[in-house]
């Protein structure tokens, strides 16, 4: 089956530090059945991006946002619009997450206690096993929203209960905070090793359209990020990666060989962290 074209904006302006009249989220559709909401920079400077996939049972919201923010709104008004154009009266919906830190589960009290809502827990534990996954991390998760099945793969490192979210029908890849154009943060370096060696075997053999992750904090200038904190960066890069990046990401990570040290490259950083 031919993969379900979409558009990745080019541009996230989501700068600014006035938060008046401003919604908490910039929400682009990248088709009728995948959106990418990117919170607002006033709220929070993590201004990370989520992701709603939509099924004909079930929709998936990857992630929750950062600090205080209203992230049900959007989501209930985009999930009542699907179902309402698609004839179907009730979407549950499931919220997991890219990973369990602070900037992607703020928003997960507002799902808890919902009728046709199931917050997914946020251990490694709960996410192999809500995924199914046989083994954790090699083996293989997936959920099936209803005529779109999502693969899921377990890239600890980042942090223990990473995960990234493969979309069979339209090919996009959502890689969380363990790829994408800024810092990435590495806790467990030997986890984190085979993490992106298993993700770039999964890539190798699936046909990927987007890599997509949860943060931009890389200017267009190559190896030149904007340091922590940044609410304005006017001149970003874009949020799409490749292959080739993650290739190259993965022969850097490999040439460490378990020492990690600090790796600027045009396009991200590779940042080990103390344990
Ligand atoms: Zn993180
Ligand atoms: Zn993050």
């Amino acid at each position: 089956m031919a993969l379900e074209p979409g558009t990745v904006p080019a541009h996230w302006y989501a700068g600014g530090r006035d938060c008046a009249g401003r919604p908490d989220f910039n929400v682009q559709a990248y088709n009728d059945g995948l959106y990418i909401l990117r919170q607002a920079a006033c709220k929070n400077y993590e201004k990370p991006f989520l992701y709603l996939i939509l099924g004909d049972e079930r929709a998936l919201l990857l992630d929750t946002g950062a600090g205080k923010v209203d992230v049900v709104t959007p989501v209930d008004t985009l999930v009542r619009a699907w179902a309402r154009r698609h004839g179907t009266a009730i979407l549950e919906l499931v919220v997991a997450h890219s990973h369990a830190h602070g900037d992607h589960v703020a928003g997960d009290s507002q799902f808890v206690g919902r009728a046709h809502t199931t917050l997914v827990g946020r251990d490694s534990a709960a996410v192999r096993a809500f995924f199914q996954f046989d083994r954790w991390p090699e083996g293989a998760g997936s959920i099936d929203l209803g005529h779109r099945v999502l693969d899921i793969v377990a890239i600890p490192g980042h942090q223990p209960a990473s995960i990234a979210v493969y979309d069979r029908r339209t090919g996009v890849l959502l890689t969380g905070d363990t790829f994408y154009p800024g810092r990435l943060y590495v806790r467990d370096t030997a986890a984190y090793a085979r993490s992106v060696a298993r993700l770039l075997g999964f890539v190798n053999q699936h046909p990927v359209t987007h890599f997509l992750g949860a943060h931009v904090e890389n200017s267009r200038t190559s190896g030149v990020d904007y340091p922590v904190g940044t609410v304005d960066q006017p001149d970003e890069h874009e949020l799409d990666m490749t292959r080739a990046q993650l290739v190259e990401l993965d022969s850097v990570v490999q040439s460490m060989r378990g020492r990690f040290v600090r790796a600027v490259r045009r396009d991200f950083t590779v940042w080990p962290q103390q344990p």
